[in-house]
C-alpha cells in the first residue's frame, strides 16, 4: 500500500490527532511475524488501550463496529525491536571519536561528553530516540551519562526527552566512583611523566552523592514507569569501588531497578581485572552479590566458559554489541558458547559515538555475519531466528520487561513496526525472517507504534520536528567542540601512550611497549 493512502488518513481523522492513543484499533491485512519461533503468517490484530488484545485470522475483527482500522496490507508486521544497550549522550558525540580502542575513547570521553547542560542532555536523548524510532526500535536500555555525576534534573531531562519522542526506555544513569586513571593506575604510569600529576589529581565522582541522587530519583520518579523507568548502571567494574558496587546492587534490589554494566569489553579490562581482584571480573561481581536476573552485562567479550556458566546460572542477560565491538576493535563476543551454556542474549547498538548508528537491523546482520567468521562449522553459526530473538525477547529481558514487549501476543504492549514488503530485500518473498535479518537495513520501516500510539508514519517521526532538531544539534556540536577544545588537544597528545598501553596489555600483560609516535 502506498504511503498516505485514504485508509491511513481515515484512521488518523477518527482520533484526537495523528499521535493519539487509541482505545481500540484493528491492524488488518498484514503478514505478521509474532516472534522468533513462529513463521510469518497473515493475521489481524486487535489492540485495546495500547496492548495487543487478540491475534486473529484475517477478517476475524471485520464485524466489530466503530473500531478504527490501520491497513497493514503489503506490510510485514514485527514486534518493535528492543535495543539492549545504548547511551543517550552518544548521539551528540557522533563523529567525534577517532580510530581508537576503548581506553583511548575513555581517555577522550571528557572532551566529547563534557560541558553539557540540561538542554544538551535532552537534545542528545531526542536525537537518539529519533534514530531508534526511524530504524524500528521501540524500546531501549539507556546508560545515560551526565558528567561528572548524575543529577535529578539531568535524569529527568533525558527521561522527558524519551517520553516526548514516544519511545519506551530504561534510563540507567552511568555511574562510577573512580576516574579512569584511578581505575587503571597502570595506564597512568605509562603516560608521560609531566602529565601524570595533573591526571592523577582529577576528582573522582563522590560515591555517597551519586547513590543519594539515585535513591532520590527512585523515590520520586515522575514519569509513567511503564514507558520510561529508572535503572542503574555501575559503568565498568574496575571504575567502581567494591562498596560502590554493593551500593548500586542494594538500590537495584530495593527499588527493582534493572542494572547493567560494561563487562570485559576490552582485553585490558579482563587482564587488569584478574590482576586486581585475583579472580575474573565475573567471579568478583558474584562475590559482591551483583549477579542475578536483574543484571545485564554489555559486551562480555573476554570471558571464559566458566564465567559464562556463572552468568547463566544466575539468570543474567548478556548484551551483544557487534557495531561498537568492531568500531573500537574490542573483539568478538563468544555468542555461540554463551547460547550453548544457557546464557540469555540480547542485542544492542551501544552509543552512537562508538557505533555511529542506532540501527539494530545492522547490528543483527552483523551479529549473524560475525558468527560465520569465528565458527567454521556452519551448524554453530547464528541462525536468523536466534538473532531476531536477541533483538526482541532477549533485549526485553535486559530491560526487565519480559513477556511485556518484544513479541506479538495477547497481553503484550502494542509496540509494532510495519515494514514495506515492496522494498527490494523482500522481493521475491520466500522467508520473511531470513530476509529481514540478512537484508533489512531499516529502509523498509514505514510505520511504528509504541503502546498503540503511531509515532512514525511513512518513515517520518511524528513526535519531533526533525529539521529543527538537526539545526539545534549542529549548533550544539559546534558550541561544545569549542568549549572542549583544550580537552581534545590533551586526549590527542596522550593517544600514542594510551594506544601502546592497551596493545601491550592485550598482547603480553605488563609492561606495555613504548609508544609509536605519529
Ligand atoms: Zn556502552
Amino acid at each position: 500500500m502506498p504511503r498516505g493512502t485514504p485508509t491511513a488518513r481515515r484512521w488518523r481523522t477518527e482520533h484526537d490527532g495523528p499521535t493519539a492513543l487509541s482505545e481500540r484499533l484493528r491492524v488488518v491485512g498484514g503478514l505478521v511475524l509474532p516472534d522468533a519461533a513462529t513463521p510469518a503468517h497473515p493475521a489481524d490484530l486487535l489492540l485495546i488501550d495500547g496492548r495487543i488484545a487478540e491475534v486473529g485470522v484475517p477478517g476475524q475483527f471485520d464485524a466489530l463496529e466503530g473500531v478504527p482500522t490501520l491497513d497493514a496490507g503489503d506490510r510485514l508486521v514485527i514486534p518493535g525491536l528492543v535495543n539492549g544497550h545504548s547511551h543517550a549522550h552518544g548521539a551528540l558525540g557522533r563523529g567525534a571519536v577517532p580510530d581508537v580502542a576503548l581506553e583511548g575513547f575513555l581517555a577522550a570521553s571528557p572532551s566529547i561528553n563534557g560541558q553539557r547542560g540540561l538542554d544538551d542532555l535532552a537534545l542528545s536523548a531526542t536525537l537518539n530516540a529519533v534514530e531508534l524510532l526511524k530504524k524500528g526500535c521501540t524500546a531501549v536500555f539507556d546508560m545515560s551519562g551526565e558528567f561528572p555525576q548524575p543529577t535529578l534534573a539531568g535524569l529527568h531531562a533525558v527521561a522527558s526527552a524519551y517520553a516526548s519522542a514516544g519511545l519506551r526506555a530504561v534510563i540507567a544513569p552511568m555511574v562510577a566512583d573512580r576516574t579512569l586513571y584511578q581505575a587503571l593506575p597502570e595506564l597512568l604510569a605509562a603516560l608521560p611523566s609531566d602529565r601524570q600529576a595533573g591526571l592523577a589529581a582529577l576528582p573522582a565522582p563522590c560515591a555517597d552523592a551519586t547513590l543519594t541522587a539515585l535513591r532520590q530519583a527512585a523515590l520520586d520518579w515522575p514519569f509513567d514507569a511503564g514507558q520510561v523507568r529508572l535503572g542503574i548502571a555501575p559503568t565498568i567494574p574496575l571504575h567502581c569501588s567494591d562498596a560502590f558496587l554493593r551500593g548500586c546492587a542494594a538500590l537495584s534490589a530495593e527499588f527493582g531497578l534493572p542494572m547493567q554494566t560494561h563487562l570485559a569489553e576490552s582485553q585490558t579490562q579482563a587482564v587488569i581485572g584478574e590482576q586486581r581482584y585475583g579472580r575474573s571480573l565475573v567471579a568478583h561481581l558474584e562475590v559482591l552479590g551483583l549477579l542475578g536476573p536483574g543484571l545485564s552485562v554489555a559486551h562480555a567479550i573476554w570471558i571464559s566458559d566458566a564465567d559464562i556458566e556463572r552468568l547463566a546460572a544466575a539468570g543474567v542477560t548478556a548484551v551483544h554489541n557487534p557495531l561498537s565491538n568492531l568500531r573500537l576493535g574490542s573483539g568478538i563476543a563468544p555468542v555461540r558458547r554463551m547460547l550453548e551454556r544457557g546464557l540469555r542474549l540480547a542485542l544492542g547498538s551501544d552509543g552512537a559515538n562508538t557505533s555511529d548508528t542506532q540501527n539494530l537491523f545492522e547490528a543483527a546482520r552483523l551479529a549473524a555475519g560475525l558468527s560465520r567468521v569465528v565458527e567454521p562449522d556452519e551448524s554453530r553459526w547464528l541462525a536468523a531466528a536466534e538473532v531476531f530473538g536477541m533483538a526482541t525477547e532477549g533485549s526485553a529481558a535486559a530491560l526487565g520487561w519480559s513477556s511485556r514487549i518484544g513479541c506479538i501476543a495477547p497481553g503484550c504492549q502494542a509496540d509494532l513496526v510495519l515494514l514495506d514488503l515492496a522494498q527490494p530485500v523482500y522481493v521475491p518473498l520466500r522467508d520473511a525472517l531470513r530476509q529481514l535479518v540478512h537484508g533489512e537495513n531499516g529502509a523498509a520501516v514505514d510505520r511504528v507504534l509504541v503502546g498503540g500510539r503511531l509515532v512514525v508514519d511513512g518513515g517520518r517521526v511524528l513526535t519531533v520536528d526533525e529539521p529543527a532538531l538537526r539545526r539545534r544539534a549542529q549548533a550544539a556540536a559546534e558550541r561544545l567542540d569549542a568549549l572542549n577544545a583544550e580537552g581534545r588537544h590533551l586526549a590527542s597528545a596522550l593517544r600514542p601512550w594510551v594506544s601502546a598501553f592497551c596493545c601491550g596489555v592485550g598482547r603480553t600483560g605488563f609492561p606495555a611497549p613504548q609508544p609509536r609516535l605519529r
